[in-house]
C-alpha cells in the first residue's frame, strides 16, 4: 500500500479504535442536535468546524451551500430530501447554513463561462444563487473583487436561510420555537465564524 493509501484508510486503523466505545453505544441510531449545510469544497470540514463527534451533525454538502427554495417534485432531489429527514424525522433543533471565504462557487457567479459544455449541471445549480449578483451589485460602492467576494458570500449565505423558511414545516418549528436557523461565513485562512445577526442585519465574529 502506497503512503497515500495509508494516510486515506487511516481512520479504519486509529479513529475507529478511539471512537470504538461511542460506536458500540449509538451504532444503531442517531440523535443529531443539528443539520450542518456546508460547500461541498475540500477545505471545508463540518467536525472541525464545530468541535463534534460523530452522531451530533446530520451533513448536506453542495456546491455553494444552497437551499432550493421549497417545491414538490418528481425529480430525485438530494438536498431537499435530506432537508425533510433531518427535520421531520430526526427533529434537529438547529440548521447552519455555513458559507466560507475564497468560496469557488460563489466566485463563479461572476465568471463568463466559456466552456460551460463541461459542467451544464453546476452551471443551472448555481442559476439558485444568480439573485444574489443583483443584491451584490446594488449594495457594492465600489468594485473591488475582494470586497465583492466576501459580500456575495454573506449575502449568500442570508438568502439561503430565506430559503429554508419557504418550507412549511420548517417555518412553522421556527415559529414554534422549535427550531433555530443560523448563518455562518466560516474564514479558511484564520478558522474563524461570523455569525448572522438577523436582528440587527450583519455578521458578527463568535469569538467576541
Ligand atoms: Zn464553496
Amino acid at each position: 500500500m502506497s503512503h497515500y493509501e495509508e494516510e486515506t484508510f487511516r481512520f479504519r486503523g486509529d479513529d475507529f479504535e478511539v471512537n470504538r466505545g461511542y460506536f458500540n453505544e449509538y451504532g444503531r441510531q442517531q440523535h443529531p442536535h443539528s443539520l450542518f449545510i456546508g460547500c461541498s469544497d475540500s477545505r471545508v470540514v463540518p467536525s472541525m468546524i464545530t468541535k463534534t463527534i460523530p452522531g451530533e451533525l446530520f451533513i448536506i454538502r453542495n456546491i455553494a451551500n444552497l437551499v432550493p427554495p421549497y417545491r414538490e417534485s418528481s425529480e430525485f432531489l438530494a438536498t431537499t430530501s435530506a432537508i425533510e429527514y433531518a427535520v421531520q424525522v430526526l427533529n434537529v433543533k438547529n440548521i447552519i447554513i455555513c458559507g466560507h471565504s475564497n468560496c469557488g462557487g460563489c466566485a463563479a457567479l461572476w465568471h463568463d463561462h466559456g466552456n460551460t459544455g463541461l459542467m451544464p449541471h453546476t452551471r443551472r445549480w448555481l442559476e439558485l444563487a444568480s439573485p444574489i449578483k443583483e443584491r451584490v451589485t446594488r449594495i457594492m460602492a465600489t468594485a473591488d473583487p475582494a470586497a465583492r467576494e466576501w459580500l456575495t458570500e454573506r449575502i449568500n449565505i442570508i438568502e439561503q436561510m430565506n430559503h429554508l423558511m419557504t418550507y412549511p414545516y420548517i417555518r412553522e418549528r421556527v415559529e414554534n420555537n422549535e427550531l433555530k436557523i443560523y448563518g455562518w461565513h466560516y474564514m479558511l485562512h484564520s478558522g474563524k465564524i461570523y455569525q448572522y445577526n438577523e436582528s440587527a442585519g450583519y455578521f458578527e465574529s463568535k469569538d467576541d
